[in-house]
């Protein structure tokens, strides 16, 4: 090897993936055949057309579930649901610390109040045996989400929900066509919810979806969205371009299953990354990001930030995980309903990959590790660098 390609490539070295990395979405024929279709037709302009009605046919088939209404993104979607089961004014709804900073938003926006529960040290999904515990005389609903490649025990979540009497909204926004404890991720709670943002594994840029089998939830987010018109309308042209990524979602989420596994056969022997790992062998989860925890102290101190921006430099798409809920909001907005010792390290801790790369072949797995194994050489070097902007 030259010396270009020994040094990282955030000290002027060459990347390992020049390229940087795969982009999202993809090339897709099936997409590509939808919008010359859609502009032959029109369809591409119009109210009304049958794309919403086919679009909801392959969610209630992927799901087995009653109900769908399309929506405008996955944080309306989320907002809906809170209002199907009814949460408003003084209420509270549990939610883990470490999650999708639209979830604890969309509480606050129906008028309740987030209730903070701590996460698992493994797989930094909600820490379910805490939710007892957590309960007070407001909480009227709990949002769970599977993360990163995480999956929420849902078994144990709607058995308390049954003894409490507490509604459960679930967050599938990340894991379309995961398997959860033998159910299809979402149908576990008294409602469900997707994302088709311009990143996630169903795109279309923007849109949502929530479904539940319960008919009187979805007929208060009809009554709700329903004004003569759609508040939050999902259009003919998004449904349309999502209907043969439907017929492709389990292909793919196989093939970014099997990359997965791979990439942690790879990184078996790597000292201070550690995947998230579901806690149930028989659930399959779906790859939006994929979670790892990071310890420094196996990479000289050096720290996540740092770490992920060399990565990226190699033309990885490592990020930080999100920022911790309790750290990000003012403390008059929520209760801290347990400790939250996990969440405080997950603020500092988790890195996730993104997807698109989980469709690569084993060269693009390798370049992963390849990276990782150049950083780690140079982590002395890029920890008392003075060249690398801390704040990206
Ligand atoms: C992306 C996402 C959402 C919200 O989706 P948008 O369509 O971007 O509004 C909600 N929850 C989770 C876990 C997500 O990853």
């Amino acid at each position: 090897m030259t010396n270009a390609e020994t040094v990282p490539a955030i000290l002027g070295g060459q990347p390992v993936r020049p390229s940087g990395p795969p982009g999202w979405p993809g090339e897709n024929a099936e997409v590509a055949a939808v919008l010359r279709n859609a502009a032959s037709d029109n369809s591409w302009g119009k109210y009304h057309g049958p794309h919403c009605e086919t679009l909801k046919g392959r969610i209630q088939k992927l799901l087995a579930c009653e109900h769908v209404h399309l929506c405008s993104s996955g944080t309306a979607a989320v907002e809906l649901a809170l209002r199907g089961v009814k949460v408003g004014m003084r209420d509270e709804v549990l939610l883990a610390a470490y999650d999708f900073k639209g979830n604890f938003q969309d509480v606050l926006s129906v008028g309740a109040t987030p209730a903070l529960v701590d996460i698992r040290a493994d797989d930094a999904a909600l820490d379910v045996s805490l939710l007892s515990g957590a309960i007070s005389s407001a909480t009227k609903a709990v949002i769970v989400s599977h993360l990163h490649g995480g999956i929420v025990n849902m078994p144990a979540v709607m058995k308390l929900a049954g003894e409490c009497g507490f509604a459960v909204i679930e967050d599938a926004c990340q894991v379309p066509g995961a398997i959860v404890y033998g159910r299809p991720a979402g149908t576990w709670g008294d409602v469900g919810v997707f994302s088709f943002g311009g990143s996630k594994l169903l795109t279309a840029g923007r849109g949502g979806a929530v479904f539940s089998d319960r008919q009187d939830v979805m007929q208060r987010i009809r009554l709700h969205t329903h004004r003569g018109n759609e508040a939050y309308p999902l259009s003919e042209l998004q449904a349309a371009l999502l209907v043969p990524q439907c017929d492709q979602l389990q292909n793919r989420n196989l093939r970014r299953g099997r990359n997965v596994r791979r990439l942690k056969e790879l990184f078996a022997q790597e000292a201070g990354i550690r995947f998230l790992e579901t806690q149930d062998a028989a659930s399959e989860s779906a790859y939006y990001k994929l979670g790892m925890w990071y310890d420094s102290a196996a990479f000289d101190g050096l720290s996540r930030d740092v770490f992920a921006q060399a990565m990226r430099h190699e033309g990885i798409a490592l990020d930080p995980g999100f920022r911790s809920l309790h750290l990000i909001h003012s403390r008059r907005r929520f209760r801290e309903a347990t400790r939250l010792a996990v969440a405080d390290s997950a603020d500092t801790s988790l890195l996730t990959l993104h997807h698109p790369v989980l469709l690569g072949d084993e060269t693009a797995l390798i370049e992963i590790h390849s990276a990782l194994r150049k950083i780690r050489a140079h982590a002395t070097a890029l920890r008392e660098s003075k060249s690398i902007p801390r704040d990206e």
